[in-house]
């Protein structure tokens, strides 16, 4: 589907700036074509783990974490899930063939922890948890997922903290990770980096399980020209940075002026998106079609009933919105 203003992916508004776009571009027109790329991206997983200052043997770079989520699951015994969640979560537990369990988000979406910590006595299984969280935005407190990491370690779990959005909330699970194995960290290039076409995401871990998941990806998964433009932007890295800020300082603009919206309120969010709850779903989606505004439905998922989720934009796309959610209950513009 398309429409002047597409918000609906939680993409990055803006393209690389030109000149990182012919930065690798010239490199890519450099390349010989005919030769195959590094096996398993050994440059790129080298330069990856100075910049996150993570050790190479724990760094597996794949097309999309999504891919690092199907490998992670495959190589479980039974998926454990939050509800809502990231849908590919249970996709690739289904691809994978493994049993699969979701608990539902408590009050204000808050972690079902005790259900999860019982969910975990089975020896091993893999939990998969996004933070911010996937579609609600919410951050969970460090000391619940710590109480989440021990359990792992007791149990032989492994627990996944999917890291898409840490940039627009500013959280970093690394220093857990680091201090226990039964965790690790899945990152994209796909959000802050404005790199979603390109398909890029990474994982951090203890040697052990990257070598697992490793194993569990083709030869030559990362393609030449994904290497060059990933090269290009790790030397450019301040570029994400301010634009993470910038869409953060967005979504808290959103949210303050949604506060003053008649029937639309909006969940607390740590990530580059809004989670909105609407009267009427399909009213409210159709509606905004209309001005050429095309978000999320959500109401499918369990909790969610009339929400949509509303990807940052650039200013002027956030405006054109808070004008039609306003113009769509008969209120005056924000
Ligand atoms: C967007 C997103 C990703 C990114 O997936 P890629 O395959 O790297 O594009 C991963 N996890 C969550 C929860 C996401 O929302």
């Amino acid at each position: 589907m398309e429409a002047p203003i597409k918000l609906d992916q939680n993409e990055s508004p803006y393209d690389l700036p030109p000149d990182l776009k012919e930065r690798a571009l010239e490199r890519l027109r450099a390349l010989p074509w005919n030769r195959y790329p590094d096996l398993h991206a050994e440059e790129l997983r080298a330069r990856l783990a100075r910049a996150q200052g993570w050790p190479e043997d724990g760094v597996v770079l794949a097309p999309g974490s999504n891919f690092l989520v199907l490998a992670l699951a495959q190589a479980a015994r039974q998926v454990l899930d939050t509800a809502p969640s990231f849908a590919y979560y249970e996709g690739a537990a289904k691809v994978a063939g493994v049993p699969y369990r979701a608990l539902r988000l408590g009050e204000g979406f808050a972690l079902p922890l005790q259900a999860l910590l019982e969910g975990m006595g089975e020896p091993e299984g893999v939990l998969f948890l996004s933070d911010p969280h996937a579609p609600t935005g919410r951050l969970f407190p460090e000391a619940e997922v710590q109480r989440l990491a021990a359990r792992a370690a007791e149990r032989g779990w492994l627990l996944v903290l999917d890291e898409a959005y840490h940039s627009f909330s500013g959280s970093d699970h690394r220093a857990l990770a680091q201090q226990n194995p039964s965790v690790a960290l899945l990152r994209t290039f796909s959000k802050a980096w404005s790199l979603g076409g390109v398909r890029a995401g990474y994982l951090l871990g203890a040697p052990a399980v990257a070598r697992v998941v490793q194993a569990l990806l083709p030869p030559f998964c990362i393609p030449a020209h994904t290497g060059v433009v990933l090269e290009t932007v790790l030397e450019a890295p301040g570029h994400a940075r301010d634009l993470a800020l910038a869409l953060a300082a967005e979504r808290d603009r959103i949210f303050r002026a949604l506060a003053r919206h008649p029937s639309w309120r909006a969940h607390p969010s740590a990530a580059n998106f809004l989670l909105v709850r609407t009267p009427d779903a399909e009213a409210a989606w159709q509606g905004l079609l209309g001005r050429g505004i095309l978000v999320r439905r959500q109401d499918h998922l369990p909790g969610l009933e009339g929400c949509l989720r509303v990807s940052v934009g650039a200013p002027a796309e956030n405006d054109a919105f808070l004008e039609a959610a306003f113009a769509l209950a008969g209120a005056a513009p924000p």
